[in-house]
């Protein structure tokens, strides 16, 4: 439900109590809050309006558009939104679990087999969202939340803000997160649908080794690197992972789009099906994967070069020929 309120800044704390900051977005922060009425728990995403330009705001206004129309078990719900003078604020189901990665490395056992059940409802949540014409383009492990931190946690995608709906003509808006964008976004020759598997691609190479397959600190190099999908299974970190699992990897991160393997192919192909999918436990993946985690972190606080990402890809929807000199 979307609720417009021209001149009232405590609309949302009429029903809800706000607990505690559950995260950090781009634009604002999440929060743990409760329903005055039903006792029930949700999480709330409150955007600064104030912060932002036009653009953002209709980018927003999309945002909005999108999440009121997607309806899946594996997708983050959003149940009202307060549009008030100075805060946008997102009534969400609460993901108590967290964020995929954080939980990952505290399982006892984490086997390829586990990465696979794992990335298989994220792939049936993008399969659901570009049957219906939407593209989400910022899938990266952030982004994927569990609902909660015991082990029927049920793991989810959110993070609409950078997601639009796709009709044929190709897009060619330059955006998303360095290490996970597609070759063709910085190209920016026009793209399809076909950029959030590109981006599947790096979160499982991620999960399988505990490293990206793309990293530089210059995103000049980066891009670079991506465009000519210059990257490898690095010996030893790789040497024990079935062959099955690099197959699956390098026809996703396939540099050309209409050769990359979609939804249909990544579900039926033997590694996710899964009867010969290794179940032998990976302590060493699970140690890379939280000092992944670490520095990730460490990202966040320190550099704000990385937080403003979206902003500055939103602020070259005009002028993508410059995409690679920011
Ligand atoms: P942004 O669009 O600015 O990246 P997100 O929607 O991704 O914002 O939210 C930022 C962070 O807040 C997430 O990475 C996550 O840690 C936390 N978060 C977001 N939504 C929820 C939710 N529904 N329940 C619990 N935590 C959440
Ligand atoms: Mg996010």
């Amino acid at each position: 439900m979307y609720r417009r309120v021209e001149n009232r800044d405590d609309a949302m704390k009429n029903f809800y109590t706000i607990i505690e900051q559950l995260g950090e977005g781009t634009f604002g922060k999440v929060w743990r809050a409760v329903n005055k009425s039903t006792g029930e728990e949700f999480a709330i995403k409150s955007i600064d309006k104030s912060k932002l330009g036009q653009d953002e705001i209709t980018n927003l206004q999309l945002e909005i558009d999108i999440i009121s129309q997607v309806d899946h078990p594996n997708i983050v719900r959003t149940y009202e939104v307060f549009d008030e003078p100075r805060y946008l604020n997102f009534v969400m189901e609460i993901m108590s679990g967290g964020e995929l990665f954080e939980k990952i490395v505290e399982k006892d056992h984490y086997s390829e087999k586990e990465a696979a059940d794992t990335i298989r409802p994220v792939v049936e949540a993008i399969k659901y969202c570009h049957d219906m014409g939407i593209v989400h383009r910022d899938l990266k492990p952030e982004n994927l939340l569990l609902s909660s931190a015991d082990e029927g946690g049920i793991l989810k995608i959110t993070d609409f803000g950078l997601a639009r709906f796709y009709d044929d003509d190709l897009m060619t808006t330059a955006c998303g997160t360095p290490g996970y964008v597609a070759p063709e976004i910085i190209e920016a020759r026009g793209y399809g649908l076909e950029v959030d598997y590109w981006s599947v691609g790096v979160i499982l190479y991620i999960m399988l080794c505990g490293f990206p397959p793309f990293f530089e600190d210059n995103n000049e190099k980066l891009f670079d690197m991506i465009k000519r999908g210059q990257y490898e299974f690095t010996s030893p970190y790789w040497d024990d992972i079935s062959s099955m699992a690099k197959d699956l990897i390098s026809n996703l991160l396939q540099v050309n789009p209409r050769q990359r393997f979609n939804a249909e192919e990544v579900l039926r192909h033997p590694w996710m099906t899964g009867e010969n999918t290794p179940r032998t436990n990976m302590p060493e993946v699970s140690m890379k994967i939280r000092e992944f985690n670490t520095r990730r972190r460490f990202r966040k606080v320190g550099n704000a070069a990385v937080a403003s990402v979206k902003l500055i890809h939103i602020a070259h929807e005009k002028h993508r020929e410059e995409y690679a000199n920011y």
